[in-house]
C-alpha cells in the first residue's frame, strides 16, 4: 500500500499525466479483504491453519490505522498526529477479535468458546456472564483475546438490558477536587470532608523492583539487528517479568478507581467535578508522571458512566472556574495561589483550611440547586434527557487484570467480563 502511494507521489512530482497515474491503493476494510482473500493462497498457504477472524481483523485494523492516518492529516481528526500504519512485531500486544463463529460461554462456568481454537479453560469463573446469558439479557457480539504480560485475556463485547434509573431528586451533594498528594478529597457544601484518598503511589513502590529488572536484562544477550544475534531465553524471560512488575500498578489503579467511583456514584446524589484537561498536564510534562500514576482521567470516565447507571446527576464545573482560589467562606478570589501553598488563608475573613479542601468545598456548592449558570451537566443523567426504564448498553472491549475484577464492585464487571484463560 504504502509503495504504491509513494510510487504516486513521485509520478506527481515528475510531471505524469492525471489519467495515467497509478491508481491509490483501496483502503477500506471490504476491499482490502477482497484482495486478501485472492492473495491468500499464493502469500500464506497456511492461512487455514486459523480462524478466518485473524485476517478479517488485521484488514479491519489497518484499514482503520490508515483512516485515521488520512483524518489526522486532513484535519479531520483532532489530538496528536497519526501517522502511517507501521508492521506489527510478532509478541508484542498480541490479540485477535472474533465477531462471527462460534463464541461463548459453557455452562459450567469455567470455560469459554472461540471459534476455530474451541474451548478454553479460565481462571476467573464467567458465571455474571453465564447467569446474564442464561436470563436472556445478555447477548455476546465478539470476543478479544489478547495476551499481555505472559498472560492471555478474553473479554467479551456484550449487549445488556440494563435498567437505567431514573436521576435521584435527592440532596446529597459532594464536590470532589483531585490531586496528586491527596487523589480525591471529597466535601459537602456545608464545608465537612466526606471522602479522602491518599495517593498510594504505585509506581514508586515498583521503583526498586523495576530498577533490578532492567538492569538484569540490560546484562542478558538482546535482539541485535547489525549482529543478527538473538534475543536469548533468558531476556525473553526477564522481559516478561519487567512487563509483570509494569502491570502491577497498572491493575492496583484500576482496583482503586473502580472502588472510588462506584462508592460516590451510589452514595450521592449531585457530584460536582472539576474539567480538568488531563491529557493536556501530562503532555506538559509539569507533572506528568504523577499524574498518569494517578490515573484521573480513569477517574473522570468512570464517573460519567456509573452516574447514568446508578441514577446520580454529574455536574462539571466550567474549566476556568477558580476552585482553589476562591475562599470557601467568604467567596473572595486570590489573584494568586502558588502550587507550594498547601494551607488556604483568606485574606479578608478568619478562613484557614487544607487547599484541597477548601477546592473540594467550592466544587460542591456549585452543586447546590440554586447554582445554575457556568456548569454543564453530564447529559446521559441529566433530568431532562428522560432516559428511563430499560435502554441497552453497548459496551466496548476492555481488558483487565482477572484479579482486579474479583475485588472491583460486582456492578462493573456484568457489563465487562474478561476471564483470564489458564
Ligand atoms: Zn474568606
Amino acid at each position: 500500500m504504502k509503495a504504491t502511494n509513494d510510487l504516486r507521489k513521485a509520478e506527481i512530482s515528475s510531471g505524469v499525466a492525471k489519467s495515467a497515474l497509478t491508481p491509490y491503493f483501496p483502503t477500506s476494510h471490504y476491499a482490502l479483504r477482497k484482495i486478501w482473500n485472492t492473495k491468500k493462497d499464493l502469500v500464506a498457504p497456511w492461512w487455514r491453519e486459523n480462524s478466518k477472524e485473524a485476517y478479517s481483523d488485521g484488514t479491519k485494523r489497518l484499514s482503520l490505522g490508515v483512516a485515521n492516518h488520512i483524518d489526522s492529516l486532513t484535519g479531520k481528526r483532532k489530538g496528536k498526529p497519526v501517522g502511517f500504519p507501521k508492521y506489527h512485531k510478532r509478541g508484542q500486544h498480541e490479540s485477535v477479535r472474533f465477531t462471527t463463529g462460534n463464541i461463548g460461554v459453557t455452562v459450567d462456568r469455567h470455560h469459554i468458546l472461540l471459534p476455530v481454537i474451541g474451548q478454553i479453560r479460565t481462571y476467573e469463573s464467567t458465571r455474571k456472564l453465564t447467569r446474564r446469558i442464561e436470563a436472556s439479557s445478555a447477548r455476546i457480539l465478539a470476543a478479544t483475546l489478547c495476551r499481555t504480560c505472559g498472560k492471555w485475556f478474553v473479554s467479551f463485547t456484550v449487549e445488556v438490558d440494563r435498567a437505567i434509573p431514573a436521576p435521584r431528586k435527592g440532596k446529597r451533594i459532594i464536590g470532589i477536587d483531585v490531586g496528586i498528594n491527596t487523589l480525591h478529597i471529597g466535601a459537602s457544601p456545608s464545608g465537612k470532608e466526606i471522602l479522602r484518598t491518599e495517593n498510594p503511589r504505585n509506581t514508586d513502590k515498583q521503583a526498586k523492583l523495576l530498577r533490578r529488572s532492567n538492569k538484569n536484562l540490560s546484562r542478558k544477550q538482546s535482539h541485535n539487528k547489525q549482529t543478527g544475534t538473538k534475543a536469548s531465553n533468558r531476556y525473553i524471560k526477564e522481559q516478561e517479568r519487567l512487563r509483570r512488575i509494569h502491570a502491577k500498578p497498572a491493575n492496583c489503579r484500576l482496583d482503586l478507581n473502580h472502588k472510588t467511583t462506584t462508592n460516590i456514584a451510589k452514595n450521592f446524589d449531585r457530584i460536582v467535578v472539576e474539567d480538568l484537561n488531563v491529557a493536556g498536564i501530562i503532555q506538559s510534562g509539569l507533572l506528568g508522571k504523577q499524574m498518569s500514576d494517578a490515573g484521573l482521567g480513569e477517574f473522570y470516565r468512570q464517573l460519567k458512566y456509573k452516574t447514568i447507571w446508578y441514577g446520580s446527576t454529574l455536574v462539571i464545573a466550567d474549566r476556568f472556574y477558580p476552585s482553589s482560589k476562591t475562599c470557601s467562606k467568604c467567596g473572595l478570589v486570590k489573584a494568586k495561589l502558588p502550587r507550594f501553598e498547601r494551607i488556604y488563608k483568606c485574606t479578608a475573613c478568619p478562613n484557614v483550611l487544607d487547599r484541597d479542601l477548601n477546592a473540594a468545598v467550592n466544587l460542591a456548592k456549585l452543586g447546590l440547586p440554586s447554582q445554575p449558570s457556568n456548569i454543564v451537566v453530564n447529559s446521559g443523567s441529566s433530568p431532562e434527557s428522560g432516559r428511563r426504564g430499560l435502554r441497552k448498553t453497548k459496551v466496548p472491549k476492555n481488558s483487565m487484570n482477572s484479579k482486579d475484577i474479583n475485588v472491583v464492585a460486582d456492578e462493573a464487571s456484568i457489563l465487562k467480563q474478561p476471564a483470564m484463560v489458564a
